[in-house]
Formats: structure tokens, sequence, C-alpha cells
């Protein structure tokens, strides 16, 4: 099914059930900032699963669903079940006995604002059978909002993967049924469905301020460290502390300087290494300690607000501010910070870093306002035109570096990705950093265009933003495409939490061995022997992947 295209099944749902009325009523003020809505899948998520059942009787709703689905309607979400019915292709039950289903199981668990049915099985080769989304834009269109504001539970890596595509986020509640090689993938794993709409509400609590600051913010001293790809998630966050500050001042250093430059709401920026963050830290040189925070105390902030990644410490950092007498300052620490910080905030492992920041950002007093979505954003003004000779929009980006080698793509199975998305019709561009040029060259030849070394960051961004897709590791390109809302195959290596690190909000395809024993390590250089978290991708699984995300060879989207 085309997304323009209506399903009966779909269009049916609707007329019964009215889901645009409802829902106008129902958003909750002042506008979340994270989900308008939660989808369901049914069988094994919402209850249990009877294989092609036609019969309302055999309808048994999971421990709890009742009371879960409940919180979620009293806290203004819509509601939508979205399920592959491939029983009706194969003729196993009418839709008139599946809508008598689906009747019993409102009695039971109360109303829902919307139905999307996939009537289709795999042979069909439609656009709705999850994983392919359709599906969860068709619910998301239902409801009156769109994918990245949705979150779907399921109990399978279908689900998961439906969600991903779309751009949604995706938790997955595994059953006995649920293979351990898609509980490995997911990003967000829950033991049950009211565990996880516990943690769906918790996130989108965290995200609020409780109480606004209690003295305005003239100027607010933001701090990220580390790489581009840091620097970019924490974008949202930043936002959000520039809507409760008169000027932003943005701490970063030199490995992130060039992706600050590209972060709206930063009026000014102080490049300088923290040697308790940077990878390969020269020795501590107590005179540049001295002078930074020297410096830092310049800024005459009223507030400062520690941005780190989860094995990062703020402690260092927050000793300095207090020494260059600021007073209010905010960060995350496990440690126990003494009298460090004015605000210790604390977040479970798994959340995405974007939210991470922004709850932080929250515990702080500030949220994002109405009408700026909490993706991933560059100033356009930083972003030069895209160089003429790479021809027409519509091409895909493949980039194969990363500057930790454990998350860089084998120049071997680049090539071979190469090979078969110029086979399927694509054109593709290699793109890769200065020191990057022998991969991109030799990956390239396989039947690419190679722009290895031919732009820093912010011409990256330009030639990302105008791409069909990016097929990219874990690294600071996958970032410049989520803030194009560019889709990305994502050849992920689990060294660190995809949930924590993957692509945010933008349509994604996760491919790689989520389970290969690199997983959790953070190693920059791969641990294991012949890398097999990503030697064993499957260029024709890339192909596939593309054509999940709508990306058709030959230039379209
Ligand atoms: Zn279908």
């Amino acid at each position: 099914m085309r997304q323009d295209q209506e399903d009966p099944y779909q269009r049916r749902s609707a007329q019964v059930y009215a889901a645009a009325d409802r829902a106008a009523g129902s958003v909750a003020s002042p506008r979340a900032v994270l989900y308008d809505a939660v989808l369901l899948d049914r069988d094994g998520t919402l209850i249990e699963d009877v294989p092609y059942n036609g019969d309302p009787e055999k309808v048994r709703p999971v421990p709890g669903a009742r009371a879960a689905l409940d919180r979620l309607r009293a806290a203004g979400l819509r509601l939508a079940v979205v399920t592959n019915q491939s029983g009706l292709a194969r003729g196993y039950f009418t839709g008139e006995q599946m809508w008598a289903v689906h009747a019993r199981v409102e009695e039971l668990l109360g109303r829902f604002d919307a139905w999307l049915v996939c009537p289709h099985d795999d042979a069909d080769g439609c656009d709705c059978r999850k994983p392919a989304p359709g599906l969860v834009y068709a619910a998301a269109r239902e409801l009156g909002t769109t994918p990245s504001r949705c979150v779907l539970v399921g109990d399978i890596g279908r689900d998961v993967g439906a969600a991903m595509a779309a751009g949604a986020a995706g938790v997955l509640v595994p059953t006995p049924v649920t293979r351990p090689e898609e509980v490995a993938a997911a990003g967000w794993v829950a033991t049950d469905l009211p565990a996880a709409v516990a943690e769906i509400l918790r996130r989108q609590q965290a995200v609020q301020p409780s109480t606004p600051p209690t003295e305005p913010v003239r100027t607010a001293l933001v701090v990220r460290s580390d790489s581009a790809g840091d620097v970019l998630v924490t974008g949202p966050a930043i936002r959000a502390v520039a809507a409760g500050a008169e000027r932003v001042v943005l701490l970063c250093g030199p490995r992130g300087r060039a992706a600050a430059n590209l972060l709206p709401g930063v009026d000014e920026i102080i490049e300088h290494p923290l040697p308790w963050i940077d990878p390969a830290p020269g020795p501590v040189d107590p005179e540049a300690m001295r002078s930074l925070s020297t410096r830092l105390g310049a800024v005459g902030a009223d507030q400062a607000v520690v941005f780190t990644s989860f094995h990062q410490s703020a402690l260092p950092l927050a000793l300095l501010l207090r020494m260059a007498g600021i007073n209010r300052i905010a960060a995350i620490s496990d440690d126990y910070p003494g009298s460090l910080l004015d605000i210790r905030h604390r977040v479970p492992v798994g959340v995405p870093e974007p939210e991470r920041a922004l709850s932080l950002a929250a515990a702080a007093g500030h949220r994002l306002p109405d009408g700026d979505e909490p993706v991933l954003r560059l100033r356009r003004d930083a972003v030069p035109p895209r160089p003429a000779d790479v021809g027409d929009p519509g091409y895909v980006v493949l980039h194969p570096g990363s500057a930790a080698s454990s998350r860089a793509c084998p120049p071997e199975v680049a090539t071979r990705i190469v090979g078969a998305l110029a086979d399927a019709g694509h054109r593709v561009l290699v793109t890769g950093g200065p020191d990057e040029r022998a991969v991109t060259a030799r990956v390239a030849a396989a039947g690419g265009t190679d722009l290895g070394g031919r732009t820093d960051l912010a011409g990256l961004a330009a030639i990302v933003a105008d791409a069909s897709a990016v097929v990219v590791g874990n690294t600071g390109p996958a970032h410049l495409a989520a803030a194009a809302g560019v889709p990305v195959v994502s050849l992920f290596a689990p060294t660190v939490p995809f949930g924590q690190w993957g692509p945010y909000r933008v349509p994604t395809v996760r491919l790689g061995d989520a389970a290969a024993p690199c997983r959790d390590t953070r190693a920059a250089r791969c641990p294991v022997p012949g890398h097999p978290c990503l030697s064993g991708v499957d260029p024709g699984d890339v192909v596939n992947a593309l054509r999940t995300l709508a990306v058709s060879g030959g230039g379209g989207r």
C-alpha cells in the first residue's frame, strides 16, 4: 500500500471509530515534548497470541493491559492498534470475524482511537505488513500527528522494525516466541506491557520541567565536550536552554567545534580540550586549567548546564566552574557530587542521548518551546550550498569510516555495498575525511563517486541534506542525516547501546550483528578479530533496507 492510497480495512476502521474527532479533544496542554500517541501491536502485545483467531470468545488480554492503557489515556496520549492479520489474505477468517474480535478487545481494554490492519501476507509485497512502515504512517495520519511523535509497542522484531523505518520509537516487550537476535537488536526493551507504559510516561515526563527556573537566566553556559556526534545529539537540549535564556555560550572541545558551529541557539563558542573527557588526552596542564577557569568566569553565566555521555564525569568541570564563581550548576552524575552541583540529575541507561540531555535541561528548568520538535537540527546559514558537481539530489551517501575504527564499516564490505547499490540503480556518493581518502577511493571504485577529503563537516551536511538516504555506521554523519530528516541505513556496531546512540527520530533500518562480542564494550578499536559485527553485513540487505525506506534506485525517494 502506498502512503497516499487507502486500504479498505483502514478506511473502514476510521469510519467505525471516528478517530479524528476523538483525537482533537485529547491533546495535552502544553503540548507534550516527545509523544502524542502510542501504537500497539495486537497479538502477543495487547492480547494473548491465538494464531489466526476469528473468535471473540478467545480474546485474553495480557496481564495489566487495561490499567496500563488507561494510564496512557489519562496522560492525554492517543492509542492505535497496528496489526498484521495475514489470516485475512489466507482465508482463515473473514473481515467480519476480525472486527468482532476487535470489538471484544475494546470491550475488555477500552476504546482505541484507530485500528490499522494489514490484511496481506508476505507474498503480497505490500508496504503495510510490518516490518514495512506503512501501518505506522497510516496510524500517525489517522491520529493527526507524525510518526516521530509516536511510540510503538510490540512483541517481535517486525514491530520494532516498522516503528524505526517510519522514524517512530519502538519498544520491544519480548515473549517466549521472541527471538534472541530480535531482543539484541532492539534499542528499547521492557519486561511487560505495564513496564513499557511506565517507561514511556517516565520519559515523557522527564523532558518537561516540573518547575520553571526560580530566577531568570540571562546568560547560560552549556558544555558538551567530545566529538561531532556528541555535540549534534545535544542540540535539542541546547535549544531548550536557549529558549529560557537570553544568551547561550557553549564550551566544546576541538573535535566538536565544527559541529558546534552548526547548532541553532548558540550565541558564542569557547573551544578548549578537557583532559578527563578526550579519548587521547594530553597531560593536565595546570596553567591551561587556570586560564580556562578565568575564561569561564568572564562569561558571567548565571547558570551552567554540563552535558556528558553516560560514562563521562561532569565533576572536574563543575569544580572549575565553582572556582570561576558560577553559582547554579546542573549535571548528570551517578557519582556523589558533594557541593559541586546544585542540580544533580540521574538518568537510567538506555535513554536516547538527545532525550537524556533534554531531561537535564528540564531539570535545570528548560523545555523546548511549542513548535520546536525534539529533533536534531542545524543552522541553515551555517550549511554551505551543495557542490554543483555532485549532481542532482536523489543520490545515496555511503560513509564507510569513523573516528573510532570499531564503528567503521570494513572497506571490503563497503565496496560490495557500493556495487550492490549501483546494480540496483542507485547513484552512490562515497564520503570520508581527509585521512580516509585511500578507503573512499577504493570503495567508490566499485561503482560510486569518491568525495573523500572533499568536504569539512558543514560541507558534508550539505551533501547529506540532499541525499535520499545515508548508509553509515555509528558516527557523526548519521546524526547529520537525522538533523536533515534523511533516512539512515545504520551499520551499527553494538559497542554502545543502539537505543542511546542510534539515529534519532528519523526513518532508520538497523543492520549488523547486534549480539556480537564487542557489544557494550565501548571499544574504540574492535576487540574481536575480523570485526564480526559488521563484516557479515549482506549488501543485498542494504538494497532491501532502502526499499523498506521507500528509497528507489533511479533517484526518487
Ligand atoms: Zn499490507
